[in-house]
């Protein structure tokens, strides 16, 4: 039997005895222990009746016991949906009853909170808690192992994986065992991962960068990861002279260049540093390589893809921008017709690969509005590919502001704010203006003192155009972010609404 994602991160390794998860107490545990937890949990899953096609949610804290009932989700052809641990009782309730799983797999704190929720579509619940102690557990230590892996083929659904909800409510964007495993096949290439590489593993595993970038790349590999909770910055600092590599969301870079012992020579024997999820700043991109010689090397991708684009491993990484397409992946830059642009010039990313994810949960008018008949996939994102190819995302088309019929992208003036002395961090957005429809609010986060509002008009009347400049400044103490720490423009779209009417 067959189950092409699950034989390739743990099948062809289930019998061998290095090292998968190197844990913060010193322990380790192999492929070998890792596979045996699997074929329990798969016994389990399929003693409580799930079978393959059925759901099973976790939102679970990171252990090793979460990372084994996902590729135990993989082996027995269950359905994987993991769930953000910000998320409050309201938001699972929305996520339980759209993908009505069997099996709800939640922190023994959340248990009280979330039995209704679990009632209400019929699902069982079980607990697993940070040292991987719960109900779960005792019901996997009851069940009879089951060591074959159910046939799968490359378009059966693996996972069911929601958006962060940046732009609106979530989706579940229904993801293919071939779409994960075409993207840790290709990333596993073009990044040189092989079973040598030590990946510093801080991200959390319930979206795609933790779980399918990381973990399955290593896997792919056989590697090994370095398994922390979390990010915090001195285990960090301890962790990274037993790693190779290391994989981070923009804020991780941010938060070592603050602390005095990031150094060159805590990191200078390190491969590789990888950055995506979020826009990292070519300031920090520069900071980082004056600070350690090493390149960052940024990518772009998406729940509903997987990884789309990359830069290079062995050529320039160029700062500001994304890379290339990945092996396998065609990337175009299209007008609203989906028709492709001129070169240069900024318009609508759509993608299609392999990569590219089967359809929303439940969704099949958004699914149809989003994935076009060719195959190719509307990203939402806006991008231009310059004369080398190297793709650079402008911002989101529903974050692009129309004021008197010009198109205005906010990261251009947001690059110019946060050189302003005193500003931290901006977010430029467009409210409703009575004359031109939309007009630009700009939204400041002081770094000390307030900054000098007026000083940064002067300079940015003298460095843009009339149109693009901000009709008004707010103060802000921060910006409104979700869970994954992406800026929501949205609510503050809202917040300023009446600013300029
Ligand atoms: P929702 O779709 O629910 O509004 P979301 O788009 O933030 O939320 P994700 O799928 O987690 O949900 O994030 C993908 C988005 O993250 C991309 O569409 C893009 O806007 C952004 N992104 C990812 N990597 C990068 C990057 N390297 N540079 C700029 N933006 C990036
Ligand atoms: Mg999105």
């Amino acid at each position: 039997m067959t189950n092409p994602l699950y034989d390739a991160l743990l099948g062809r390794h289930a019998h061998s005895d290095a090292t998968l998860l190197h844990l913060a107490d010193g322990k380790t545990l192999s492929y070998a222990d890792i596979a045996g937890r699997v074929a329990r949990i798969s016994g389990m899953l399929r003693s409580a009746g799930l079978a393959k096609g059925d759901r099973l949610a976790m939102q679970c804290p990171k252990s090793p016991q979460a990372l084994a009932l996902y590729l135990a989700c993989l082996h027995s052809g269950v359905i994987f949906l993991p769930l953000n641990t910000a998320y409050m009782p309201d938001e699972i309730s929305y996520f339980v009853g759209d993908a009505t799983p069997k099996l709800l797999v939640v922190d023994p704190a959340a248990k009280s909170v979330l039995q209704p929720v679990a009632d209400k579509v019929g699902a069982t619940l079980l607990t697993l808690d940070a040292n991987g102690r719960g109900s779960f557990v005792d019901a996997v230590g009851a069940a009879t192992p089951t060591a074959d892996a159910v046939a799968c083929d490359s378009d059966d659904l693996a996972c069911l994986l929601y958006t962060s909800g940046t732009t609106g409510r979530s989706k579940g964007a229904m993801l293919t065992q071939g779409n994960l495993l075409s993207n840790a096949i290709t990333l596993t290439k073009t990044w040189r991962f092989t079973s040598d590489d030590v990946l510093l593993h801080a991200l959390p595993i319930f979206h795609a960068h933790g779980l399918f970038v990381a973990c399955n790349v290593l896997m792919n590999a056989g590697g090994s990861m370095i398994w922390l909770p979390g990010f915090a910055v001195e285990p960090v600092l301890e962790a990274l002279p037993r790693a190779t590599t290391m994989m981070g969301v923009p804020t991780f870079y941010t938060r070592l260049l603050d602390a005095d012992g990031f150094t060159k020579d805590i990191s200078g024997h390190m491969r590789l540093f990888t950055s995506g999820s979020a826009p990292l700043l070519a300031e920090t991109h520069d900071q980082f390589g004056a600070r350690t010689g090493h390149a960052i090397l940024e990518r772009y991708g998406m729940t509903e893809t997987g990884m789309n684009t990359s830069n290079p491993y062995d050529a320039e990484r160029r700062p500001g921008t994304v890379g290339f397409p990945l092996e396998g992946v065609e990337l175009r830059v299209a007008g609203r017709d989906g028709v492709e642009i001129p070169q240069g010039e900024t318009g609508m990313i759509e993608v299609r690969g392999p990569n590219v994810f089967k359809g929303y949960w439940q969704m099949p008018e958004k699914t149809a509005e989003e994935l076009r008949p060719d195959g190719f996939f509307i990203t939402g994102d806006l991008g231009r590919i310059d004369a080398d190819g190297y793709v650079t995302i402008v911002g989101r088309e529903k974050d692009l502001i129309i004021s008197g019929g010009y198109n205005i992208y906010p990261k251009e003036i947001e690059q110019l704010l946060n050189e302003q002395p005193g500003v931290k961090e901006s977010a430029v957005i467009g409210v409703p203006h009575s004359d031109f429809g939309e007009g630009v609010v700009a939204v400041l986060v002081p770094e000390g003192g307030a900054p000098d509002v007026e000083a940064i008009k002067a300079d940015v009347s003298a460095r843009l155009a009339n149109y693009k400049r901000p009709k008004e400044y707010v103060i802000r103490d921060e910006l409104p972010r979700n869970t994954m720490g992406k800026v929501q423009k949205n609510v503050l779209r809202d917040a300023y609404a009446d600013l300029l009417k």
